[in-house]
């Protein structure tokens, strides 16, 4: 997610990928869904032609949060998804693909889901790496130069829409990752559903694994597939920042993943 925006993007208050749609724009979508025909049900899941997308959060040219130490949520969420792909692909999901989607934050989102839709995706599954509102910033030097940083919270989320036409399946691949995360000892970030977030609080639809309810995402309610976010970790925290750029870190989410969609597949 991205909360920092910079004077040459600060085209609104709201954090750059996940935005939800304005009022306008959610009311139409809400029409557009009903107008929508019934997806099919899902296809008995055979790993190899099972095409799922990862979603590389935010653009080169709109790149997400800025991390405690000065880097970009884009080239996280590029170097995850890149290496989701490689353990899928090697688990026999042949037909992984990674999403990079160009251009600014808003037009960006119709491009993603207008790309998942017409390759008719069979699950779509959107990379992103955490920070915090801005209000919650501290200052700190790093290499000689001000930085911004928060300690407070860390941890990975998961997030699912109700207006996905497969909101069930979502949720039910949420709580594999979310499992898949916890077995492997991580916490997740409990913050959203506390009133200190304002407008970014959420539903919590599972205590245990932590998944949440976020129905105004465009990425997750305008794709006809299962959609999920998982936010990986967060990058303005700085001890977890060290460890979402260690391989280990990076292994462990890919292989949570993995396993998250073996399971999913098998349950079809
Ligand atoms: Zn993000």
């Amino acid at each position: 997610m991205s909360w920092r925006i910079t004077a040459a993007i600060a085209v609104s208050l709201i954090p750059l990928l996940v935005l939800p749609a304005d009022q306008g724009e959610a009311a139409a979508a809400r029409k557009a869904a009903k107008a929508r025909p019934k997806p099919p049900a899902p296809e008995p899941c055979e790993p190899r032609k099972f095409k799922i997308i990862l979603d590389v959060g935010h653009t080169s040219e709109s790149q997400g949060a800025t991390s405690a130490r000065n880097d970009v949520e884009f080239g996280f969420n590029l170097h995850l998804a890149r290496l989701i792909r490689e353990r899928l692909k090697s688990a026999g999901f042949a037909a992984t693909r990674v999403l990079v989607t160009d251009g600014k934050a808003r037009a960006s989102l119709l491009k993603r889901v207008g790309t998942a839709n017409a390759a008719h995706a069979d699950f779509f599954l959107s990379i992103h790496h955490d920070s915090v509102p801005d209000k919650m910033l501290e200052a700190w030097e790093f290499e000689g130069a001000k930085s911004y940083f928060s300690d407070r919270f860390s941890g990975h989320s998961l997030f699912v829409s109700e207006r996905n036409p497969h909101f069930a399946a979502s949720l039910a691949f949420a709580r594999l990752l979310g499992r898949e995360l916890k077995e492997k000892g991580l916490q997740y970030a409990t913050q959203y559903s506390l009133p200190l977030m304002g407008r970014y609080r959420h539903p919590l639809l599972d205590k245990d694994v932590g998944v949440y309810r976020y129905d105004g995402l465009v990425v997750l309610s305008q794709t006809n597939s299962a959609a999920v976010l998982l936010e990986a970790g967060s990058i303005i925290n700085r001890d977890e920042e060290m460890a979402m750029n260690s391989p280990e870190r990076q292994e462990l989410v890919a292989t949570a993943v993995v396993m998250a969609m073996r399971a999913y597949c098998e349950k079809r």
